[in-house]
């Protein structure tokens, strides 16, 4: 049987949460993210119960599988305490609100150690994601791999295992994102790469713990570090390096959530056809 995968975008929650999803609704996503509160403050914005139940509702309507993307400003590999108090109190505001709103998984950067190394960073990390857990219930934590700039922690799996052990290995899963892979410097636009990546995320995190993509095309080259989105197929992996990156991963997730860059009218469109077209060249379907 051919596996069909869902392609869906980071969506605006702007006005309110339910807008997120009947943004999915409308233009027939099969998966979604969305931020849950403003992500760039660190209060949590109140959700009432009527646009829950609404956000539910369109959710229920879509057949969707959503996600939340948590607050920028989070930094759970801080060594400050000030940040590190405060990434708690975010992260928990904003696992309060996905069960609210009944969105089953937080993706969450692992951060900046600023200079303080990655022991301190792992240390750091673990504890506050920890704390976190142990103190909430219903929302599962993504860890994403960033694209390795300067202090970053997460870029490779092998560093990422290492905070899961620390955790508890079934207490958090992984969401992998192209373009920060990419930009760390695993080439998955040939099939070699992404047949490399694919065997470390095996050993490392397993596949089983791989629950997003974010399918994103990298602005800048293999290697470079620089976190720019962009637009699929149009970036340093390129059409043909989606086409080898489907072919040859092998992770169990269906979900694929682009967070590229929405400049003009029309961005979405053309992204959702680029992807559309690289799977039509894959043994994959679409749900
Ligand atoms: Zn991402």
């Amino acid at each position: 049987m051919q596996r069909k995968i869902r392609l869906g975008f980071h969506v605006s929650m702007q006005g309110s949460v339910a807008n997120a999803a009947q943004e999915a609704l409308s233009n027939g996503y099969g998966t979604f993210q969305m931020f849950v509160t403003n992500p760039r403050s660190w209060a949590i914005g109140e959700i009432n119960g009527n646009d829950s139940l609404m956000f539910k509702e369109l959710v229920r309507k879509s057949h969707a599988m959503p996600f939340a993307h948590a607050s920028y400003l989070c930094n759970p590999s801080s060594p400050k305490d000030d940040i590190h108090r405060k990434t708690i109190s975010s992260l928990k505001g904003n696992m309060e609100n996905c069960a609210r709103l009944g969105i089953r998984y937080l993706v969450i950067h692992i951060g900046s150690h600023l200079g303080a190394g990655h022991v301190a960073a792992l240390r750091n990390s673990a504890e506050t994601i920890s704390h976190v857990i142990d103190t909430t219930s219903g929302v599962e934590l993504l860890l994403e791999n960033s694209a390795g700039y300067t202090n970053s922690f997460g870029s490779d799996f092998k560093e990422i295992a290492k905070i899961m052990d620390e955790i508890g290995r079934e207490k958090v899963g992984v969401c992998l994102d192209t373009c920060h892979a990419y930009a760390y410097g695993y080439d998955i636009a040939t099939a070699a790469g992404t047949a490399a990546l694919m065997d470390e995320i095996e050993q490392a995190v397993g596949m089983r713990s791989v629950k997003l993509v974010h399918l994103n095309d990298s602005k800048y080259q293999l290697g470079s570090h620089l976190d720019r989105h962009w637009h699929i197929g149009k970036g340093h992996i390129g059409r043909q390096g989606f086409i080898d990156f489907f072919r040859n991963m092998r992770l169990k997730t269906d979900c694929f959530v682009m967070e590229t860059p929405e400049d003009e009218y029309g961005d979405r469109e053309s992204d959702m056809r680029a992807a559309l077209s690289i799977i039509e060249e894959t043994r994959l379907g679409r749900v």
